[in-house]
């Protein structure tokens, strides 16, 4: 079943949001934050069908809300309400669009446990993850309302006798942001606070399993004093809201964040019309071990990279590659933490793993621990489902015959693989169409310098888990992806060159 056909089944038919209540909701502090409606030039809307689609909790399957099944018309309208308000937005000053991202940003701050909360609820990751997601969310609104004062251009030196030359930065106009379920805050965010920043308008379609925490940002960016049409949502089945976003002439650049099979289509449709496309896609990052780093902190380390969102992150470490000298050392510890990991809903104290999204990834997670054992992975812990929980699962002995090695798995199952020396490990890591991340163990300064030069990714961590936030160039290489999130090089993504050649008479 694909993405598209999973939420047309859950659209219901016709009928009145007052006839649905909706479930955890007196969770929160602010009932206003949920918002089951579309927001469209600013107006909260529902569809004109009346159709809806149904949001469940991950966790326990119970309906948490409807939203509307917006269709093409109203992605239409909302295009059209992004193109009236881009002129007066970009007339704007930047200090004036600065203070509105600002102001913004001071919402979500002020609502923060609120908005983990809904993350919680129509996500399933642990709260204290969905808190970690929303300072990381806002972050990027704070930084590019600084970096909106911070758009320059250059003064090349003329080649041309007389001629005054200038290169600036204008926004591209308005900007279609498709995001995924994963980091249901974060990735609206970054992309969104980038192109605001710049000068465009937006229009979001959020994942029809995440829509209300885009929904929530949408209601406090109205707080905030953006003005109508600045920043609208579109909600709803994908397939032909996102067709008419990347088809609409007047969408001048698409940012998409989700899998490479979606991404390709969406960039062949793109094509048509020319479009600033930026892509952010799937990740099957190595995580490389040699034997000179201490073993506790290498385990505490993949456990980190493996597990957060449940493994279902573009980053997380899909290959553990580990010397051969402490391979047997690592999958016995490093299967100990995992076998402790707390499993459960994500509001109870100290849970670890959440549920998975859908029924597909636990098929696909199972898929790929059956296809390992049979070619002779031995399974040190987890395999195991019960619902949308996946026991976090280690795989010891992996090899290149296996699924696991080629597919991004998207859920908790960690596969260990060992190597004997760089060059071996090097090639291996880089068999791999995708290009995101990776992570790289080892005290060994010259080799850090080689291996991360012959790494072919975006991205490489050394030494640390961590490595993502608003000053850096988020994105891969080969089918992760096109084009960088974050820092001042997103700020491109949203701008085009005018070069300008002024004739002037000498004194
Ligand atoms: P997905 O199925 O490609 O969905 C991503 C977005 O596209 C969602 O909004 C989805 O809507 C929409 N979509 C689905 N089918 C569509 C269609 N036929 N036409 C138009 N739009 C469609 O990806 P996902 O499973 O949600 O996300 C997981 C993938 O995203 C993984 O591969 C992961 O690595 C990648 N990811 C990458 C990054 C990064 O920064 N590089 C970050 C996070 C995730 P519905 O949800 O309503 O189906």
């Amino acid at each position: 079943m694909t993405s598209s056909q999973s939420a047309a089944a859950r659209s219901v038919a016709a009928t009145s949001l007052a006839d649905h209540k909706p479930h955890g909701m007196e969770r929160l502090a602010d009932t206003r934050l949920y918002r089951p409606f579309a927001f469209i030039g600013g107006r909260w809307r529902s569809a004109a069908s009346g159709a809806l689609v149904e949001v469940t909790n991950p966790a326990n399957g119970e309906a948490i809300g409807h939203v509307p099944d917006m269709g093409r018309e109203e992605a239409r309208e909302a295009v059209e309400a992004a193109k009236a308000a881009f002129g007066p937005w970009r007339a704007l000053l930047p200090q004036e669009r600065a203070r509105l991202l600002r102001a913004w940003h001071e919402q979500i701050l002020a609502h923060a446990e609120d908005l983990a909360v809904l993350m919680t609820l129509e996500q399933g990751k642990p709260l204290n993850e969905s808190c970690g997601e929303i300072a990381y969310g806002a972050s990027f609104v704070e930084w590019f309302a600084e970096e909106a004062r911070r758009i320059e251009g250059e003064m090349p030196m003329s080649h041309l006798p007389g001629r005054l030359m200038t290169v600036r930065r204008e926004p591209v106009g308005v900007v279609a942001c498709i995001t995924p379920w994963n980091f249901p805050s974060a990735m609206i965010t970054r992309k969104a606070a980038a192109a605001l920043a710049a000068g465009c308008t937006v229009v979001v379609r959020p994942a029809s399993e995440t829509p209300f925490s885009a929904l929530a940002l949408a209601e406090l960016a109205e707080r905030a004093g953006l003005p109508a049409g600045v920043f609208n949502v579109v909600t709803g089945v994908p397939e032909p809201i996102v067709s008419e976003l990347v088809e609409h002439p007047l969408v001048r650049a698409v940012s998409f964040t989700g899998s490479t099979e979606i991404g390709k289509r969406l960039l062949r449709q793109g094509a048509e019309r020319m479009k600033r496309m930026s892509m952010e896609l799937g990740g099957h990052a190595p995580f490389i071990v040699f034997p000179d780093v201490d073993l506790d902190e290498a385990v505490a380390a993949a456990l980190d990279a493996k597990f957060q969102t449940t493994g279902q992150d573009c980053l997380a470490a899909n290959r553990i590659y580990v010397h051969a000298d402490i391979v047997d050392a690592f999958v016995a510890r490093f299967a100990r933490r995992v076998a402790a990991l707390k499993i459960g809903d994500g509001f109870e104290d100290g849970v670890e793993i959440g549920p998975l999204m859908h029924e597909r990834a636990v098929a696909k997670c199972a898929a790929h621990v059956a296809d390992a054992r049979a070619k002779g992975g031995r399974i040190l812990t987890g395999g195991t489902s019960d619902g949308l929980f996946f026991a976090p699962t280690v795989i010891a002995g992996a090899d290149e015959t296996m699924d696991i090695f080629r597919e991004e798995t998207f859920g908790p199952v960690a596969a260990v693989f060992s190597f004997r020396d760089e060059a071996e490990v090097i090639a291996s890591a880089n068999d791999s169409r995708y290009g995101l991340a990776a992570y790289l163990f080892t005290r060994d300064h010259d080799r850090i310098c080689r291996i991360t030069e012959a790494l072919h990714t975006g991205m490489v961590a050394v030494n640390c888990v961590k490595m993502t936030g608003h000053p850096i160039p988020f994105g891969g290489v080969r089918e992760s992806g096109l084009g960088r999130e974050g820092g001042r090089h997103a700020i491109h993504e949203f701008t085009d060159l005018k070069y300008v050649c002024a004739a002037y008479r000498a004194a």
